[in-house]
């Protein structure tokens, strides 16, 4: 172990691990500094959908982003499993968004066309189905499903073990892996970064900001911002039953072990240690109007969790011209783009520069002046 990186991943979250890993790949000298398994993260608290549908409203670039992750994600689960032997279980076999009464049906078809309207959005094959298209795909929907959206691009996977695969990756790709070392304060001279952890100082020629929230306070240690606006998820999840649910809902998903995932609610109270029964209680409700023999299955576990948000619902990738060589990397939807921050993010930081093409959109330059307007990003 070394205290000089040619990188240093502030984050061991999936974006922070992601990215490493890609930089692994490329044969980097990384180091990850993280809080490690004390702290609550995103990433193991989330639903695991590798979503396209309905994404992009507002920044039609996140729609193309979204569909690149969602078009490499059977490769980066192929060469993880590869790597480390661990199947992660994606599929993607389309997903769908049900609409409960004819009103939520109508109100999905605007979004539907707003999204198509918008100019420069991409085509990832979203459309409508009624009720009895609906049915002879999810036999099992309840007597209120009045339709609902279809996209075949849509997914979902085993992201805890994501989680695990990569992790395992780095460490096999020689990566440092450093728990107990949270990021306290960044110096940047001559060319090269110094932090300072709970542990040591950390020096490395370049760094990625991937902490999650908490890069709305690291990032202006070098030159960077990252306006967040963190919102809490609560997520409800069954015993184990047989296959039903041959597709992911945008809220209800069977998983690769049987057990039903159950969740969408999104609150602005930031305590992830407590739970509110009146929303569990309206999520299960909507799960079971959808699916009526999820009434007859015991809940073993509920849990919130805290989202990672920038403050208009899109990702932020951005460098810095003062401190060059740092770069900022946050978004929701951190199972989604995984393959994105692998793939594409992490050559790009190899080489010393975000590719404007790809991500200058994500900029977090697009707060200043313009009034920030929320997306639907699930
Ligand atoms: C309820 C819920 C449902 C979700 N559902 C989905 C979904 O279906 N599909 C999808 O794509 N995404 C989903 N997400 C989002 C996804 O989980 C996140 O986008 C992703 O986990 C973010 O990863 P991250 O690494 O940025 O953040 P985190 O997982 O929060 O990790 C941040 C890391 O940074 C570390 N850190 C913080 N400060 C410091 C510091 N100073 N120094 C060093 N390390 C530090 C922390 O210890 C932590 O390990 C969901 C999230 C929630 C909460």
């Amino acid at each position: 172990m070394r205290d000089d990186y040619e990188v240093a991943v502030v984050g061991g979250g999936l974006l922070g691990s992601a990215i490493a890993w890609g930089l692994g790949r490329l044969g980097q000298r990384v180091c990850v500094l993280d809080e490690g398994d004390v702290t609550k993260r995103a990433s193991r608290a989330n639903f695991a959908l590798v979503w396209v549908q309905s994404k992009g409203l507002g920044l039609p670039e996140y729609t193309k982003w979204t569909v690149r992750a969602s078009d490499t994600w059977s490769t980066f689960a192929g060469d993880l499993r590869e790597q480390t032997g661990l199947d992660v279980s994606f599929q993607r076999n389309g997903g769908f968004h049900l609409a409960l009464g004819d009103k939520e049906l109508e109100q999905r078809e605007v979004l539907l066309k707003r999204l198509h309207n918008q100019p420069g959005s991409a085509d990832y094959g979203m459309q409508i189905l009624d009720r009895a298209q609906v049915a002879r795909m999810l036999p099992h929907i309840g007597p209120e499903v009045s339709g609902g959206s279809f996209c075949p691009l849509d997914g979902h996977v085993n992201s805890l073990r994501t989680f695990r695969a990569l992790h395992t990756g780095l460490a096999m790709f020689g990566v440092d892996y450093l728990p107990e070392h949270p990021v306290s304060s960044i110096a940047y001279a001559g060319g090269e970064f110094r932090l300072a952890t709970a542990k040591r100082e950390i020096r490395a020629a370049k760094i990625v900001l991937a902490a999650g929230n908490a890069n709305e306070r690291l990032a202006p240690m070098v030159g960077l911002e990252a306006q967040m606006g963190p919102t809490r998820g609560q997520i409800v999840v069954t015993e184990r039953t047989q296959p039903f649910l041959p597709h992911p809902i945008t809220t209800v998903r069977q998983t690769d072990e049987g057990t039903v995932m159950v969740g969408d609610s999104k609150e602005d109270l930031l305590d992830d240690a407590v739970l509110n029964p009146s929303i569990t209680s309206v999520m299960a409700d909507r799960a079971q109007r959808m699916f009526p023999l999820l009434g007859r299955l015991n809940v073993v576990r509920t849990w919130s969790g805290i989202r990672v948000m920038p403050k208009d619902g899109f990702p932020i990738y951005d460098h810095s011209t003062t401190c060059p060589g740092a770069f900022v990397a946050c978004c929701h939807s951190g199972v989604t783009l995984a393959s994105n921050h692998a793939y594409e993010i992490a050559p790009m930081v190899a080489a010393g520069a975000l590719e404007a093409a790809k991500v200058g959109a994500f900029s977090a330059r697009r707060f200043h002046g313009s009034a920030v307007s929320t997306s639907g990003y699930y």
